[in-house]
């Protein structure tokens, strides 16, 4: 089982201390090649920075969060802009709209949004995109700029049967991560994934958050990390009725091509 884990914020704190040995449990679990989320302005340039230092295992995404979105200013735009034209930056994001926090004022992430759109349309690359309780908003925006952009990835999909179709008749491909695992919130997904085309269906941890709630043993220190990748592809396997090779196959598949990753 080779996998890609397209979502890992492995700039995070807390990979720190162990890095390398993250990277190496990720191997052996069958997770060679992940795609590190750039989040905000230095957190995306750490991204590239691992990126550069793992070649042909780590790539990176150059983007603001809505969270930080206060922070886009002119010198941040200019600065993604720069960042999003390394090879090794496979994608504009993490953006979108967040309005179940609202950290950043509406107003503010939809400009910090619609200029990340920009940059996506201007340098022909995909979108790593967020989306938590700004349905409306989030696809009348990417409505208007979907054709502009070669591709869009809603990360970390959690949300209900409708903004599914939103998406997906958008030609949007879909990130599901360990959310589906989580009964109190997730159960929704596990029907919902059987309806994700496998060319649209990509996989990701979110690592360090959103420790899948069924991986056994639960690990003390409560942190996600990628190698748990293989725990949630099983898992979706279940959900979707078809071999857990099968929906690897096919979602590692589906990234190389999104990413433009070399096989591996
Ligand atoms: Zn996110």
């Amino acid at each position: 089982m080779q996998l890609v884990d397209i979502g890992a914020n492995l700039g995070h704190e807390s990979f720190r201390h162990d890095f390398d040995a993250v990277l190496q449990r990720a191997r052996e679990h069958g997770v060679g090649r992940m795609i590190v989320t750039g989040a905000s302005r230095e957190g995306s340039e750490h991204a590239l920075a691992l990126a550069h230092a793992h070649p042909g295992v780590l790539w990176a995404t150059a983007g603001v969060h809505p969270h930080h979105a206060v922070d886009y200013d002119d010198a941040t735009d200019a600065q993604l802009r720069e960042l999003a034209q390394d090879p090794a930056v496979r994608a504009v994001g993490e953006t979108g709209l967040d309005y179940h926090r609202n950290y950043s004022p509406r107003e503010t992430q939809l400009r910090a949004f619609e200029r990340q759109l920009a940059i996506a349309a201007e340098l022909g690359k995909p979108l790593f995109l967020h989306q938590r309780d700004a349905h409306g908003d989030f696809v009348a925006l990417l409505r208007r700029w979907r054709d502009r952009v070669p591709a869009a990835v809603v990360h970390c999909f959690t949300d209900s049967r409708e903004a599914l179709a939103d998406y997906l008749a958008l030609d949007c491909h879909i990130g599901i991560t360990g959310w589906i695992c989580d009964e109190r919130r997730g159960t929704h997904l596990r029907e919902l994934v059987r309806g994700i085309p496998a060319n649209r269906l990509m996989i990701e941890t979110d690592a360090p958050y959103l420790l899948p709630r069924t991986v056994r043993p639960q690990p003390s220190h409560r942190r996600n990390e990628p190698m748990y990748l293989r725990h949630i592809c099983m898992e979706i396997a279940r959900d979707r009725g078809e071999a857990a090779e099968t929906t690897a196959a096919h979602s590692t598949a589906t990234a190389e091509a999104f990413f433009g990753l070399p096989p591996a």
